[in-house]
């Protein structure tokens, strides 16, 4: 199993105004920031990583917050839901958190027998709670406000809409060793029983919506996670062998990757454990000041002058 995907590493969605994509996700969900750092493809900018105390895989969301972004929008060929796994008896307590701030959230319903609260974040980023059927041990980042009973464990599921889902089915069913469990309307679901949690991805077949736009409020990319390099590099062979173009392994200093569109146009990434967050930081540090990688060092600087100040008490 060790050489399996092992469910979703983390995901990646665009933001507008940084500072409110901080305060939503740190004090009204209540998550850690475990990394502020620059986008490696464009240093002016951003590059915020959220999860629990140590940014453990599986339950990382990360985005760059482009302030002056245009409105993007779901549709074909885009992850469009994000589900967090909340425990058993907490989606009262995020029904009214959401109404304290003004989130905009929709009433509690239930897909493949579980319970789950729809909203949106300040830029339209679908999320949901979802109370898991199946056991959810993962250990949360808890604040003043959002404590242990009713916190995030990390990610549930991802939801991708698609024209026509059998080609991407394919990668998660013959590539990835995800088994098809079940069909509700035209939302189908699959699970990799590589590793409890994060391991579900379901497939929402809309043949005839548009194709999205992403921009502000959609997500860039989903990351699948193994272990290791040597893992990462067999992926490599076994998507290019299914016959579609993948990069190179790229070093993204907290992981590794590599990236390949799959059939249904949605960008997939598979990122490794190692070496992890706590590599520039200790733990406790995580997300407290900006860290670069090591090309753009010598230009702290004139990045830190570019980059929006922001307030992190
Ligand atoms: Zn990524």
């Amino acid at each position: 199993m060790d050489n399996s995907i092992l469910g979703i590493h983390h995901i990646t969605a665009i933001a507008g105004d940084p500072q409110r994509n901080y305060n939503f996700y740190t004090k009204v969900l209540g998550l850690r920031m475990v990394k502020r750092t620059v986008n490696f493809d464009d240093p002016k900018t951003y590059h915020f990583y959220f999860g629990d105390g140590n940014g453990t895989p599986g339950g990382i969301l990360t985005f760059f917050p482009w302030p002056r972004v245009r409105q993007g929008v779901n549709g074909a060929g885009m992850a469009t839901e994000i589900g967090y796994s909340v425990p058993a008896g907490s989606l009262d307590f995020w029904k009214a958190r959401f109404e304290k701030f003004n989130v905009s959230h929709g009433e509690v319903s239930e897909k493949f027998e579980e319970q789950f609260l729809p909203f949106q974040d300040p830029d339209g980023l679908n999320l949901e709670m979802i109370v898991s059927k199946t056991n959810d041990n993962r250990k949360p980042w808890v604040t003043a406000e959002v404590k242990e009973e009713v916190a995030t464990k990390g990610f549930h599921n991802i939801t991708l809409t698609l024209n026509d889902i059998e080609a991407t089915a394919a990668i998660l069913t013959d590539i990835f060793g995800y088994k098809f469990l079940g069909q509700e309307d035209n939302l189908h679901r699959f699970k990799t029983d590589a590793i409890e949690t994060a391991a579900i991805v379901d497939l929402h077949e809309k043949p005839q919506v548009a194709a999205g736009l992403n921009a502000g409020g959609t997500n860039h990319h989903v990351a699948f996670r193994v272990k290791d390099e040597k893992t990462l590099m067999a992926y490599r062979v076994k998507v290019i062998r299914h016959g579609l173009d993948i990069t190179e392994k790229i070093d993204r200093d907290y992981f590794f990757s590599l990236y390949f569109r799959e059939p249904g146009g949605v960008l997939f990434e598979i990122a490794t454990d190692n070496p992890g967050f706590a590599t520039d930081e200790t733990v406790e540090e995580l997300g407290s000041s900006l860290q670069l990688p090591d090309r753009y060092k010598s230009s702290r600087e004139q990045i830190e002058k570019v980059l929006p100040e922001i307030n992190t008490n």
